[in-house]
């Protein structure tokens, strides 16, 4: 029988993985979201890539994950990007921009198509705040939330997935987290996305247009609940 022991990060390599965050942050570029391997290894010394790829031998299901391995995928190539989405905001302006986000051509026309018939029915419409990202990016957002759990991989593992388990990287049938047009959910109360219209109209009427909501609350994949976070799951 194999034994499988779980991933042990050392104090230098905690270390190291804080440095070379902040690296990659200041020398990002556009498109850093829906970038490749090399390209996310390019900002980084040798060693620095080793601590990184360390990651990726993480294996969430010992540590309680019953989600689905979809594979490291490659970046699609028929990415649409969207650009200039907003909601309001409690500032001057009166509203904040969503930086340029990602859909595969499929998705994004899914998409399109479950928008405008939310909008005609209750006048509500939903923005991407997240769509696709390159499973090299999960690795920087796996390493980035990593280090502010304070390098706890069980709690990391509820927030946010391993490359190679998260539905925001599958070319085909990627997943989108949405945003209500007034803002909602933000980062402090994730959870008031499940009290608004839109939510409701989606819980309804998402299905009809090849879309499903991958973690509902008390779901048995052990991912904490996301109303926000639905998949592209076609006709
Ligand atoms: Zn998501």
């Amino acid at each position: 029988m194999q034994i499988k022991k779980k991933i042990i990060i050392t104090e230098k390599e905690k270390q190291r993985i804080k440095f070379l965050l902040q690296k990659i942050i200041e020398e990002k570029k556009e498109k850093f979201s829906i970038s490749d391997f090399d390209t996310l290894y390019g900002f980084l010394n040798k060693r620095e890539v080793n601590s990184l790829k360390k990651l990726l031998k993480i294996n969430p299901f010992e540590y309680g994950f019953k989600g689905e391995y979809l594979g490291i995928q490659e970046v699609p190539k028929d990415l649409v990007e969207i650009e200039g989405q907003r909601f309001k905001a409690d500032n001057e302006e009166g509203f904040q921009e969503i930086g340029i986000r990602y859909l595969p051509q499929s998705a994004y026309k899914a998409y399109k198509r479950i928008n405008d018939r939310m909008f005609k029915e209750i006048g509500r419409r939903v923005l991407v705040t997240s769509g696709y990202r390159s499973p090299a990016y999960q690795l920087f957002l796996f390493a980035y939330y990593l280090d502010m759990y304070d390098f706890d991989i069980q709690k990391t593992i509820e927030r946010v997935a391993v490359p190679g388990y998260s539905e925001h990287s599958v070319a085909d049938y990627v997943a989108i987290d949405f945003i209500t047009e007034e803002g909602v959910p933000q980062d402090k109360d994730e959870r008031l996305f499940e009290g608004t219209e839109e939510y409701k109209w989606l819980l309804e009427n998402a299905k009809k247009y090849g879309f499903g909501e991958s973690y509902p609350l008390n779901n048995k994949l052990g991912v904490m609940y996301e109303p926000w976070h639905w998949r592209y799951v076609g006709d």
